[in-house]
């Protein structure tokens, strides 16, 4: 049995775990689940799944969540602190990172520090922090297993591949609710339409990160550092299908790919159970249904998220940090209606050229240039508005 702890039950990776684990019973204990406010359904969960604690990080919902969870032997905490340190704890072996967002950074970096691995949803993580978290994981000998499908995909495809040279990982996208669409028909775009995604159904955050193309730019950057790549041999294709999760291709021409249905619950299933394959009962690809295929290269030139996130890498340091950061600031204020959909592709460009330096191996210099990141694109929101 290995003992997981999940952190950021309550969101959409965070259920589709518990579904996975609800298959694999005789695999898995659930130690612990983490949420942000939404106790009432961490509570459902930690009765459901017999945990031994729950973490709520809003401390104004811990006394709601303690009365309960009263007539069950769990433990119950509150505050980010805890969720930071509760991944210590002796009886997890594997720690699933689902929260959202910068917030996933520190309870990761500690799971490391504390010899856990990790099977990786939260990829903001290795946006800002990829070379302390590469470094960390190898010094204290932790696996990290990707979450998000296209990681998972080059995964899979690396399987027995390990000793060969890769040319390029090639990433497929949907393209998100916009393809097709140019600048002008962008400035009207709603939010009820950026948050329909075509293939997928998932949280606010990343859904309107793939309708921007950002989610894209942050798994370039996810993948520069899970794999190891230099990132010129990092390509971006849109294949609007989803059944693609991305591909490799290596130094003989040879590309390989993995396939199936756009179902978050396969890569979280490999994720857990790697190296095995267990059997389950998710729906089939049926190919019968004669789906054609279809490759089209992005649009940088209206979805310039992509671009900028490329440019970010490129540049390297605190770069990736500093445009993660005017990110979350801008998609926060769009879900607010304090900005539209196309202001943010301005506002980030802007956030590029922030003047923050440091060492992107230094923990302190990381929180303050996000911090300082936050802080600069606040304010120039409120300059123009
Ligand atoms: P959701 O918004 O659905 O869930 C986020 C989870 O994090 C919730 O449990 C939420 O709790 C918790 N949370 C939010 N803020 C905090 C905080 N400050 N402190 C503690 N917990 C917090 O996100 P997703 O599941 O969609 O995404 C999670 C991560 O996985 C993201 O990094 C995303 O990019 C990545 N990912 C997601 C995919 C998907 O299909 N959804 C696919 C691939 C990657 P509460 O419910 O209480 O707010």
């Amino acid at each position: 049995m290995k003992g997981l702890a999940i952190l950021g039950s309550t969101g959409s990776i965070g259920t589709q775990t518990l579904e996975v684990v609800s298959e694999l019973r005789h695999a898995f204990k659930v130690e612990v689940l983490t949420a942000g406010k939404n106790w009432q359904l961490l509570a459902a969960q930690a009765i459901q799944f017999e945990v031994n604690a729950v973490v709520i990080a809003d401390e104004t919902c811990y006394s709601n969540l303690k009365h309960a969870l009263k007539p069950y032997p769990i433990k119950v905490f509150c505050g980010e602190a805890a969720i930071r340190d509760i991944v210590e704890m002796a009886s997890i072996d594997l720690v699933v990172a689902a929260m959202v967002g910068y917030a996933g950074l520190s309870s990761t970096l500690h799971a490391i520090a504390s010899k856990k691995h990790i099977a990786l949803a939260n990829k903001e993580t290795l946006v800002v922090a990829g070379a302390l978290i590469t470094q960390m994981a190898y010094e204290h000998g932790v696996s990290l297993f990707p979450i998000d499908s296209e990681h998972s995909a080059i995964f899979q495809c690396l399987a027995g591949e390990w000793e060969n040279p890769i040319e390029s990982l090639i990433l497929t996208a949907s393209g998100g609710p916009f393809r097709g669409y140019n600048k002008l028909q962008l400035q009207n775009v709603t939010k009820a339409q950026a948050l329909k995604h075509p293939n997928w159904s998932m949280g606010h955050k990343i859904t309107i990160d793939s309708a921007s193309l950002m989610n894209k730019g942050l798994e370039v950057i996810e993948a520069r550092w899970l794999f190891n790549v230099k990132p010129e041999q990092i390509k971006v294709v849109i294949h609007r299908q989803s059944i693609i999760h991305s591909m490799v291709q290596f130094k003989d021409g040879s590309i390989k790919a993995q396939l199936g249905l756009p179902d978050m619950k396969l890569p979280i299933q490999y994720a857990l159970t790697y190296p095995q394959r267990l059997p389950n009962t998710f729906t089939r690809f049926d190919f019968s249904r004669a789906l054609d295929f279809s490759f089209e290269a992005p649009d940088l030139n209206t979805f310039p998220h992509l671009q900028l996130a490329f440019d970010a890498l490129h540049a390297g340091g605190l770069k990736p940090c500093i445009i993660n950061a005017a990110n979350e600031v801008l998609v926060d204020a769009f879900l607010n209606d304090q900005i539209s959909f196309y202001d943010m592709a301005t506002y980030i460009e802007q956030s590029f050229h922030f003047n923050i330096n440091g060492n992107a191996l230094n923990i302190d210099d990381i929180k303050a240039a996000d911090t300082e990141t936050r802080i600069l694109t606040r304010e120039l929101l409120k300059s123009v508005n």
